[in-house]
């Protein structure tokens, strides 16, 4: 599904002296690779603050902490998506309150989010699913609307752009109050271990965010609330100071491969290909088909037989998953949802494709 391997051959010399930057300074936690990453990141994005934490899941948490949400507090998001977007609400002891997805892009429904709130919602969670921009200028009109937060789930979508109908352009994670990132190796700007990082133009926002990632504390030893310890190892952030000026050839690769997968299967009726926001671009952590006129399944393993990858993200939407069992929720409130668990297939995808590989790939799905 992914060649970090060969990545890391093209540029092993910079990853190579960025590691021994740290091991030579011994500055393992703090050094001046993390503050290096963090500029070059603001810079790259935009954001007027960026906040290197452990992984992607912490900035989640840290997010909802930081924006004082209370237990009790209704956090909306799609029931299509990696658990860790509602894990945190859960740990929290917020009320996740999980809507359906649009079919075509697989991402969360605007309508479905005007349907679920209600007086006690505080904050909706859109995550650009695959790569792709939820339906931001709409989502953050309905929060303004309603006084309520927006946290991108932006673990996937690192790069992605949004334009706005007035022709602004945002990056995926700078157009909410706080958005969120993951460097998880195979996530599309990843490192060789753990990392993450939130994202906030808001100065007292920021501030807040980096007391509790680090235990609470503003005035070393004085603890003002109640926080967690989370934070990017100096390591992480030479690999991805290494990385972050390839991104956009990386993105352009993805899209190349995406491209080759567009042309192989957009006229056929038994598979579809992901479907696009005219307003994001997609910067394909994951090119999902939607398998519709054979089986799913039958076709993974006829797959797998022939040394293909190919996984299905995600088999079990939120409110089927044994742990988040709810009396508010049962099988067939989600229809999309539940349907796309049922036929989504994402093909490899990463930025050492070749044309042969492609080709084999493209011939092996027949
Ligand atoms: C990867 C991912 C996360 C969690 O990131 P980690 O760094 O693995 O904790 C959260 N949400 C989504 C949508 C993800 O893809």
């Amino acid at each position: 599904m992914v060649d970090l391997q060969s990545q890391y051959q093209r540029i092993k010399s910079d990853i190579d002296r960025g590691i021994m930057s740290v091991i030579e300074s011994a500055q393992f936690i703090k050094g001046p690779q993390v503050t290096a990453f963090q500029e070059h990141l603001e810079q790259y994005t935009g954001a007027k603050h960026v906040i290197p934490v452990g992984n992607g899941t912490d900035a989640l948490q840290i997010a909802l902490m930081a924006l004082g949400l209370k237990p009790g507090d209704e956090v909306i998001t799609p029931t299509f998506t990696f658990i860790a977007t509602a894990e945190v609400v859960a740990l929290l002891g917020l009320t996740p309150v999980v809507v359906d997805v649009d079919w075509d892009t697989m991402n969360i429904s605007v309508d479905a989010i005007k349907k679920a709130i209600t007086p006690k919602t505080k904050a909706i969670v859109p995550v650009h699913l695959f790569g792709q921009c939820a339906d931001m200028e709409q989502i953050l009109q309905i929060a303004k609307e309603h006084n309520l937060y927006v946290v991108e789930d932006g673990c996937q979508a690192i790069g992605s752009v949004y334009t706005f109908s007035d022709g602004t352009r945002k990056q995926a994670c700078t157009m909410g109050e706080i958005g969120c990132t993951s460097f998880f190796p195979s996530k599309n700007l990843g490192c060789y271990g753990d990392g993450g990082a939130l994202f906030t133009d808001d100065d007292a926002l920021a501030a807040r965010i980096r007391a509790i990632a680090n235990h609470g504390m503003v005035v070393r030893y004085h603890h003002d609330e109640v926080g967690v310890n989370s934070r990017l190892d100096s390591i992480q952030a030479a690999v991805l100071d290494a990385k972050l000026p390839h991104l956009n050839e990386y993105i352009t690769a993805r899209q190349q491969a995406a491209a080759r997968y567009d042309a192989a299967f957009g006229s056929r009726q038994d598979m579809l290909i992901p479907g696009r926001n005219p307003q994001s671009t997609h910067v394909f952590h994951q090119y999902t088909l939607r398998v519709v006129g054979q089986d799913r399944d039958a076709l993974k393993q006829k797959l797998a037989e022939k040394d293909i990858p190919a996984m299905i993200y995600y088999p079990v939407p939120l409110h089927m998953q044994k742990a988040y069992q709810d009396p508010r929720y049962k099988q067939g409130d989600f229809p999309v949802a539940e349907k796309l668990a049922a036929c989504v297939l994402s093909l490899p995808m990463h930025t050492e494709l070749t044309d042969e590989q492609l080709d084999y790939i493209i011939s092996g799905i027949g």
